[in-house]
């Protein structure tokens, strides 16, 4: 089986040579951005480098996918007015100004077309690229933040989870507004002949109840979802919470979900999801991937298989994007651990 051939099987739950590993937004940028020669900087402005330093991080850790976006979460945000600022260090940029949510600010705020925008154009463009480039061998994924996140960039969490109480009208509004643009984003991807999209979510109990992440941010996640569907794109949901809520995402009908296996009952979470949605197990990535043995690295893995089981739909990944400095040598542990239950070594 080739990467692409096994990702796609386990988001189908169908049986693979080992379960897919995928690869998150830029992880452990430090060696792909050394091994590409090119800077992060350059990649935020030019579809071709972006596309050079997302594939160099599928090469150099021989994960399964590529991922046309970047764990910055503030790209679709800017494309609908908020300001933002590289830093000096070859970093992400940061939020320097979000949009005040006074009436005639608000107007202003109306669906885009991704393509059409300055920032976002960018990793749009270079999936396209890559689907050309190795979509045949490795699955390319598009990547969105959820309309709950995008709205929450714009004009900034806590005003945000404010007005869900004082003015819910306004937070409908701007939802809907987002979704649209969404809406265009898996067209574009959908015509690039893409099949798959990861939305990062996290939906955190301690920020929100149940009954309100189900109200706003899933309900609004939703309607993206059926119109992926609509194009045939399946759709990953990542949620690295502390304290996530998972429950919701059978009925908003993703197809795959990932969460961080050290912030769940994994016995219970995987017993929920099994035989619903693929799952694809996310080992921590601040501790063990980044301090840890190689021994504890395949313990950690071997103890997911045990509670997983038999069933086909398991995959791994990170918690969230590895860090920058992350060991190569533990990456290297992390896919041959996975590998040493399948019968595929590479
Ligand atoms: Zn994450």
């Amino acid at each position: 089986m080739n990467h692409r051939e096994r990702f796609e099987a386990g988001l189908a739950r169908e049986p693979a040579d080992r379960p897919a590993i995928m690869y998150q937004h830029l992880g452990a940028a430090k060696h792909v951005l050394a091994a590409a020669g090119l800077t992060m900087r350059e990649g935020f402005h030019d579809p071709e480098t972006f596309a050079r330093i997302a594939m160099m991080g599928q090469r150099i850790t021989g994960f399964d996918n590529v991922m046309a976006g970047w764990g910055d979460v503030l790209v679709e945000a800017r494309a609908h007015g908020m300001q933002w600022v590289f830093p000096e260090r070859d970093f992400y940029p940061r939020a320097k100004k979000y949009v005040e949510m006074t009436p005639s600010n608000l107007d202003k705020i109306v669906p885009v077309d991704p393509m059409k925008d300055e920032y976002w154009s960018v990793p749009l463009k270079a999936a396209k690229l890559m689907m050309d480039r190795v979509g045949r061998e490795v699955e390319v994924l598009g990547s969105m933040v959820t309309p709950m996140g995008i709205v929450g960039e714009m004009v900034g969490m806590e005003n945000l989870l404010m007005a869900t109480m004082s003015d819910p009208g306004i937070v409908e509004q701007l939802l809907g507004t987002v979704v649209e643009s969404l809406k265009t984003y898996g067209e574009h991807i959908s015509r690039f002949g893409i099949s798959t999209i990861y939305v990062e979510d996290a939906a955190e109990l301690s920020l929100s109840s149940p009954e309100n992440i189900e109200r706003y941010q899933l309900a609004s996640l939703k309607k993206a979802v059926s119109s992926f569907h609509s194009h045939d794109i399946k759709v990953i949901t990542h949620n690295c919470a502390a304290n996530p809520y998972l429950d919701g995402y059978i009925g908003i009908g993703a197809d795959a979900v990932t969460f961080h296996v050290t912030a769940v009952d994994l016995e219970k979470t995987m017993a929920m999801f099994r035989g619903h949605v693929a799952v694809m197990a996310g080992i921590d990535q601040t501790v063990l991937l980044f301090n840890g043995t190689e021994k504890e690295i395949q313990t950690e893995v071997d103890r997911i298989f045990n509670v997983w089981g038999d069933s086909p739909g398991l995959m791994f990944t990170t918690g969230c994007e590895m860090a920058f400095k992350t060991p190569m040598e533990n990456i290297i542990a992390f896919r041959e651990a996975v590998a040493r239950h399948g019968t595929s070594l590479d």
